[in-house]
């Protein structure tokens, strides 16, 4: 059986591409400028280009037969360079010309000059620094076209808080008050939570109140908890309701490969933040800059290092009269380095959990609200049928309903846009272009009739939503159970019967084929994980007792010890294996001979599959009604 849960349906948005080479944003040329911008950086090109195409180029020897036959008028000469006029167009080497150019041997000429004055020419020598002021400017125009480009593109940059020159600047975004304005009633449910927070907000706006008495607020808060359950929101809806200005940042941001730059960025954006204060900075993802120091790989004292030690000091930092609050997020409290929760730091610590029923309702009224639903669709419905998912999840629940509806062309959400949503959420997506034989649908759906069936018969089992031999997400078959409402307790009843669900499957191919086949393999994982839990965790071994005899094993990316190592020993172990196995074989053994006894309810079960593909909770409980009569 499984149950995939995770429609994790990437939102690519690839950035628009910017149809031109040239940067964008404060370097922004009409094509036309940068025609003209090619043109100068050409010019001195095109000159040598039109000087050596408009002057002849004699040879030496030419020259000085030019002389010799007194047929020059003028030299003029820099350095091996000799530019002469002749007195009439002459011919030479087949062309009739007036201006020419030639060069002085490398060795020089004594008889040069004489000849020269032999024949009256007049002789003008320049020096080389004797040049024109276009010439000049024709020479040094495209180097200052290129440093002039190179300041233009170092400006662009950093305005765009790109290249290499704003590594160390700060990333955090700021929001505009006047666009974004998310209040408590954006907040759907959560209230303690809400609650305990709602003394920042007023410390934000009125400072004063605190000061008289001496009073320090809490200068960071903690939230706490599973993604998706509204941490962002309510620390954007703190800066909402105190009107001043919100930095949002997320840990990640200050990682970079240079060391020390995420310790310059946290620097910066204390300095932004204080210089607009009273303000809010929130750290999202807190985990990836906040774990143990000198823990997990590459230990000692890393670029992560740097920053968690930035991040404190600006914390200690505040002076009284400062009001900037730092509210930070995150999923794992328990890897953070101690030092962050000193008081001071971040002392106060929210837990913001998944929604309980009732918020569930809460959250699905608001963001039904901005959605055309239909009147038919009950709400408090969808609620019960939702357990364990987030905020984030039920708004994205909603979401895919009104694309499903809006792919069917209908005006507004009914309640089957909102089934199908729910099963795309919890079973994945249906594959298409899966073509089974036979042999391997009724392979299936017998197995998810063994899965079914046991969860049915069972005392302590949650109800039957819905079984398909579709294949969705990465499983070839789903049997989906949903429980009546939140459990926060399981007893150990409820446990063992969990583990007869997942091994129904299993059970059934022994007992229908006498085989073993592949598509167990999520189950027994599943339910090896469990019992090992139950074992070992729980304490839930008449032998082993009432111990916790978990590995304790840190997870070293995240920053934690490489392996504290076993906390028991050889011989324990032995015996928690021993455990587990027994524990497993109880479950089998229990499932196998429930099916045994209805096994025409299996056979009607995996037949209704076969033919149908897909059957709801109802269905099932008629299809076992009906065997149980011999219907
Ligand atoms: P993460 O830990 O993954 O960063 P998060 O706890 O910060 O997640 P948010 O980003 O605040 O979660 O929530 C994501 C979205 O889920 C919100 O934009 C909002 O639309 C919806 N959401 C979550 N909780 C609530 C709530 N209590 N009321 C209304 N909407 C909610």
């Amino acid at each position: 059986m499984d149950q995939q849960g995770n429609d994790k349906r990437e939102q690519n948005k690839p950035e628009r591409q910017n149809p031109n080479w040239m940067p964008q944003g404060g370097f922004n040329f009409s094509r036309f400028t940068w025609l003209i911008v090619i043109f100068l950086l050409m010019l001195p090109f095109f000159n040598i280009f039109m000087a050596q195409q408009s002057t002849n180029v004699i040879s030496y020897s030419q020259f000085k037969q030019l002389l010799r036959s007194g047929d020059v008028a003028k030299v003029e000469m820099e350095r091996d360079l000799i530019e002469g006029t002749l007195k009439s167009q002459t011919n030479v080497s087949g062309s009739a010309i007036v201006q020419f150019v030639t060069y002085l041997p490398s060795t020089g000429d004594d008889e040069l000059l004489p000849l020269i004055e032999e024949h009256n020419v007049t002789f003008i020598t320049r020096s080389a620094n004797q040049q024109g002021f276009w010439e000049i400017f024709a020479n040094i125009l495209p180097l200052l076209l290129f440093v002039w480009l190179g300041v233009m593109m170092w400006r662009s940059m950093r305005s765009r808080g790109q290249g290499m020159f704003s590594v160390g600047e700060n990333k955090a975004k700021l929001y505009d008050k006047t666009k974004v304005k998310i209040s408590f009633d954006d907040v759907a449910g959560l209230d303690s939570a809400k609650e305990e927070i709602k003394d920042i907000v007023d410390y934000l706006k009125s400072p004063e109140k605190y000061k008289k008495l001496g009073a320090r607020p809490s200068r960071g808060i903690l939230l706490v908890g599973p993604p998706g359950t509204g941490k962002t929101l309510i620390a954007r809806a703190v800066a909402g309701e105190a009107d001043v200005p919100f930095y949002s940042t997320s840990g990640s941001d200050f990682m970079e490969m240079f060391v020390g730059v995420g310790a310059s960025r946290v620097r910066n954006m204390f300095n932004d933040a204080k210089k607009s204060a009273p303000s809010i900075i929130f750290i999202d993802e807190l985990d990836s800059i906040g774990r143990h120091r000198g823990a997990g790989l590459g230990g000692g004292h890393d670029e992560r290092e740097q920053t968690l030690n930035q991040l404190l000091s600006e914390m200690d930092g505040f002076e009284q009269n400062e009001s900037t609050i730092v509210i930070a997020a995150t999923n794992r409290p328990d890897i953070l380095d101690p030092a962050l929760r000193r008081p001071g730091r971040f002392d106060r610590e929210i837990t913001v959990n998944l929604p309980s029923l009732a918020d569930r309702e809460f959250i699905l009224k608001l963001h039904a609200s901005k959605k055309p639903m239909s009147e038919s669709v009950d709400i408090g419905k969808i609620a019960r049928g939702t357990p364990g998912f987030s905020g984030a999840d039920l708004e994205n629940l909603l979401n895919i309903a009104a694309q499903i509806a809006a792919r069917r062309s209908k005006d507004s959400i009914e309640e089957q846009e909102i089934e199908d949503a729910r099963d795309t959420v919890m079973m994945g997506l249906k594959r298409t272009g899966i073509s089974l034989t036979d042999d391997e649908k009724k392979l299936i759906a017998y197995h998810e009739a063994g899965h079914t069936l046991v969860a049915h018969e069972l005392p302590h089992s949650d109800p039957i939503h819905k079984v398909t031999i579709i294949p969705r997400g990465m499983a070839m078959g789903v049997t989906m159970q949903l429980p009546e409402e939140d459990r926060y307790v399981y007893r150990r009843e409820q446990l063992e019967d969990r583990l007869s669900v997942l091994l129904g499957g299993r059970v059934a191919e022994d007992l229908v084929f006498q085989t073993r086949t592949t598509g167990a393999e999520n189950d027994l994982d599943q339910a090896s994980k469990l019992a090992r839990k139950m074992i070992t965790a729980w304490g839930m071994s008449e032998k082993l007792g009432h111990t916790h005899l978990q590995d304790e094993k840190g997870n070293i990316f995240l920053g934690e010890e490489l392996s504290r190592g076993k906390q028991y020993s050889e011989e324990t172990a032995r015996e928690v294996d021993i455990e587990i196995k027994t524990l497993i074989d109880r479950s089998f053994e229990r499932a196998i001979k429930l099916v045994k006894e209805k096994r025409k309810a299996l056979d009607d079960l995996a037949q209704a599959l076969i033919e149908r593909e897909e059957i709801n909770g109802q269905e099932v409980d008629d299809i076992i009604a009906a065997a149980a009569t011999g219907a």
